[in-house]
């Protein structure tokens, strides 16, 4: 025990895990089952088969077996860029002056910047595994459109991204980075779905938005021989692969004798925070240990905290399954001076299950404040983090600044889950001191949450 703790551990080759845990199996209250729009009725594989490629189908409906074997070559892939080092933040809890221990699983090393390749990788391999010819997805900030990229090249798989017109705009170069890796990339809505010529029709000169890129992602790969779709969060399947971040971090903290008493992630959709809990929070279920799990959302985007646990959309052309989750409507969007990220209506059904029953607790953030936190690490921790990331990083310090007046020596472990080089648009605004926060009213997140499916 009580080994010096280094201040990067990296675990060796012969420790990184070869199966994903899936918490769903450990989970009394199971999530609720994904929904035919037009039947109501649980989703099958076979229905889902038409959009997803079939084991990840089976994936998605899996709440039975905790260990999935990891195939090889996905394996092979990981090396790449994995293990993920588990960094103890010395320097930040120097410049706090807490009594708190801080540690940070660091997932930004890679091109994409994020945690997101654990997933594509996995999505793409099925696929390819398929006989299948590409893939279609959505992407938002352009860290999962980049992940999937990356992972389309190495196989061989055609990628198709819509990507939110706004981004598509502001961020030039993230989708070079994706035309670099050889995806073809829209602006979203287009003119090249009729779910995306509606939009444009009703809404002319929308700036876009991830619920909307969904739907024309999903049009083109169920009409396209081929191809089948592939999503970034949210779903189960991913979550699934994301619980590599959670099975190293509790690797390397068994092997040095670390107890985390609280666990922190930022949440969009819930899979790096799903990911990042899932073994620990099995190890909870099961009765072997406790810890206190944090979700932290943006307060302009609040799913978790003020949103209903209800049936939704995923999209907004509604012709994805309907999922029971914590969400603001699928009509929702935040307003237009949110600068980070994490902008999703929704959260996975299973961090939504865990959170119902009292096993997460969640925190919102306003930006700024994210900012603040992010800057305040940057300098003295080195990684300039991503704005998502910040939101972790930000109750952290709160966490951590606690412990300087009660005293308590508590372990804090957070997900970092990526990096900020592509996010420069938003610290310039923050450094500016232009950036403000916005806080949507009751009335307004009310007026959204009215067109709920009613059934
Ligand atoms: C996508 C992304 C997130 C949000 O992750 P979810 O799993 O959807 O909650 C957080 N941080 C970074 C860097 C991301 O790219």
């Amino acid at each position: 025990m009580s080994k010096e703790i280094p201040y990067k551990i990296y675990l060796e080759e012969s420790e990184l895990p070869k199966q994903w845990y899936n918490v769903r199996a450990d989970m009394k209250n199971k999530p609720a089952p994904l929904l035919n729009p037009a039947t109501h009725e649980p989703m099958t594989v076979d229905e889902l088969s038409g959009v997803f490629c079939r084991e990840l189908a089976e994936q998605e409906l899996n709440t039975t077996d905790a260990y999935i074997d990891i195939p090889q070559e996905i394996l092979d892939f990981y090396k790449m860029y994995r293990p993920a080092p588990l960094v103890r933040a010395y320097c930040l809890e120097k410049a706090l002056g807490t009594p708190a221990k801080i540690y940070y699983k660091f997932e930004g090393n890679n091109t994409s910047g994020s945690h997101k390749l654990n997933s594509a990788i996995a999505q793409a391999y099925y696929a390819k595994k398929q006989g299948l010819k590409g893939v279609t997805t959505e992407t938002g900030a352009g860290q999962w459109g980049t992940a999937l990229s990356m992972a389309c090249a190495y196989l061989g798989l055609d990628c198709k991204v819509y990507m939110v017109k706004v981004s598509y705009e502001q961020k030039p170069f993230r989708r070079e980075v994706m035309r670099t890796y050889g995806a073809d990339v829209t602006p979203s809505p287009s003119n090249t779905t009729n779910v995306g010529r509606a939009i444009l029709e009703k809404f002319p000169g929308t700036t876009g938005s991830l619920g909307c890129a969904i739907s024309e992602a999903v049009e083109v790969a169920v009409g396209t021989e081929g191809y089948r779709y592939v999503l970034g969060s949210v779903l189960s399947q991913v979550l699934l692969h994301q619980s590599i971040i959670g099975l190293e971090t509790m690797a390397a903290c068994d092997k040095y004798g670390i107890k985390p008493d609280t666990i922190i992630g930022c949440a969009g959709g819930g899979s790096n925070l799903g990911g990042l809990i899932s073994p620990f929070m099995g190890r909870k279920l099961r009765g072997e240990a406790d810890y206190e799990f944090i979700a932290v959302e943006p307060a302009s985007c609040p799913s978790l905290t003020r949103g209903k646990y209800a049936y939704d959309f995923c999209d907004t052309g509604m012709v994805c399954p309907l999922a029971k989750m914590y969400t603001l409507g699928s009509g929702f969007i935040p307003s237009a001076n949110h600068a980070g990220g994490l902008r999703y209506h929704g959260m996975s059904s299973v961090v939504s299950q865990l959170y119902d029953d009292g096993l997460i607790t969640a925190r919102s953030v306003e930006q700024t404040s994210v900012f603040a936190a992010a800057e305040q690490f940057a300098r003295v921790e080195g990684i300039l983090p991503a704005p998502e990331s910040s939101h972790a990083i930000r109750v952290a310090i709160d966490e951590a600044l606690k412990c300087k007046e009660t005293g308590e020596e508590k372990t804090i472990l957070f997900g970092l889950t990526g990096t900020g080089y592509f996010d420069m648009v938003a610290y310039q605004k923050y450094n500016d001191h232009e950036m403000s926060d916005y806080i949507p009213t009751d009335e307004e997140i009310a007026k959204s949450l009215a067109n709920l499916p009613k059934f």
